[in-house]
């Protein structure tokens, strides 16, 4: 924007300059410099819309205001369309044109741009796992039904052997030109030609795999390895194995996403996991071994004496792997003291001697925290 030119200068007309003046200074420069009257010639078109950016401004009352005031700086670079076509008016972008169209006496060419090679679509597919899957990482194959390149016709869709012909359409051109008279002069339209695509040949006889169309659909075996350390929402690309270009431009990608299925036992959060086991008052008082359930299989866990319930235990390294191949995380083990049910006459005299030894006073406990203010609410 440094180097922008100032649009009176462009004009070449004072800043005093009427509305009147401003309109005969464009349209003289116009017809100069206009991309049709000078085919082939950048520097024109350069100054073309250079002219027809300073006349958009000070064409209009309120953006001249603007201009007067802040010079470019009043308009950010995207105000303006992009002029940077390459052919006739399709590719300018204002309505501007109802205003020149009178100055052409020569041919007016409009082009339909042909189109080139397409990429070809990306593909998704949803690969549920388990979480001992994305644990270890798996290899397995998945089915992929998507269209391909007819292996018949190598995607020309003609059957083998002499089964083009030059198109009778266009005559092989690709393009149809459509001339008209007009009061504004010739007008040339060209379009791609229909019937070929703009090939300039058609099929006379189609690939009978494909029936002309130079594309299939099939399922396809891919053999998809999953990381270790993946989770839900994890994306595996599959450079190239999407859907086949179009006119010759490259395959689109395959997107595998990943769920890991909820597991019965673990919950997980990262690399970390969790999971609870059950003890017995008994084993919460005196200390116990108990077996706590790993992705690799059972493990022994020391609780130690007067374990209270909630108190939560971390296996270092029992956790998940982790995506990036540093480590693993933990495993969290909450361990929930079960309150027995169903006495038998035994248990139930025994746990009442229990009672009368431990009296009222809660001796299993530090005199801290909520309870002891319970306690202290109590009076005891
Ligand atoms: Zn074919
Ligand atoms: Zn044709």
């Amino acid at each position: 924007m440094a180097d922008k030119r100032d649009y009176y200068e462009i004009l070449g007309v004072p800043r005093t300059a009427s509305q009147e003046e401003i309109k005969k200074a464009y349209r003289k420069l116009a017809r100069k410099y206009h991309p049709d009257v000078n085919p082939g010639d950048p520097t024109a078109e350069e100054k073309f819309k250079e002219i027809n950016e300073a006349y958009e401004v000070l064409s209009d009352e309120q953006k001249k205001a603007q201009y007067d005031q802040f010079g470019h700086a009043a308009f950010d670079a995207s105000a303006f369309s992009d002029y940077g076509g390459t052919g006739g008016f399709g590719d300018f972008g204002f309505d501007i044109f109802g205003d020149i169209f009178d100055m052409f006496t020569g041919g007016r060419t409009t082009r339909t741009r042909q189109a080139g090679p397409e990429r070809g679509a990306d593909l998704q597919y949803d690969l549920e796992i388990t979480l001992e899957e994305a644990a270890t990482g798996i290899e397995r194959d998945i089915e992929v039904f998507r269209e391909e390149t007819c292996t018949a016709c190598g995607g020309s869709g003609a059957a083998p052997g002499n089964s083009t012909s030059t198109c009778p359409t266009c005559g092989g051109t690709g393009e149809l030109r459509q001339e008209r008279a007009t009061p504004f002069g010739r007008m040339i339209n060209v379009t791609t030609c229909l019937r070929c695509g703009g090939r300039g040949q058609i099929i006379t006889k189609p690939c009978p795999e494909c029936n002309g169309s130079g594309r299939v659909r099939r399922t396809r075996r891919i053999h998809v390895k999953v990381p270790a350390g993946v989770d839900t929402g994890a994306r595996l690309r599959l450079a190239g194995e999407g859907a086949p270009g179009v006119r010759g431009g490259p395959p689109g990608d395959l997107y595998v996403f990943i769920t890991v299925k909820p597991h019965k036992v673990f919950e997980r959060q990262r690399d970390n996991l969790y999971t609870k086991v059950e003890i017995n008052i008994a084993q919460a008082a005196l200390g116990a071994e108990v077996d706590v359930p790993t992705l690799e299989g059972k493990v022994k866990l020391s609780i130690p004496e007067g374990t209270q319930s909630g108190t939560r235990f971390r296996l270092r390294g029992k956790g998940m792997p982790s995506l990036r191949g540093h480590g693993r995380g933990d495993l969290f083990v909450t361990v929930v003291v079960q309150t027995p049910v169903n006495l038998t006459i035994k248990q139930r005299q025994l746990l009442q001697e229990l009672a009368e030894t431990l009296g009222t006073e809660d001796q299993s406990r530090e005199d801290k925290g909520f309870f002891k203010k319970v306690r202290d609410a109590l009076g005891k």
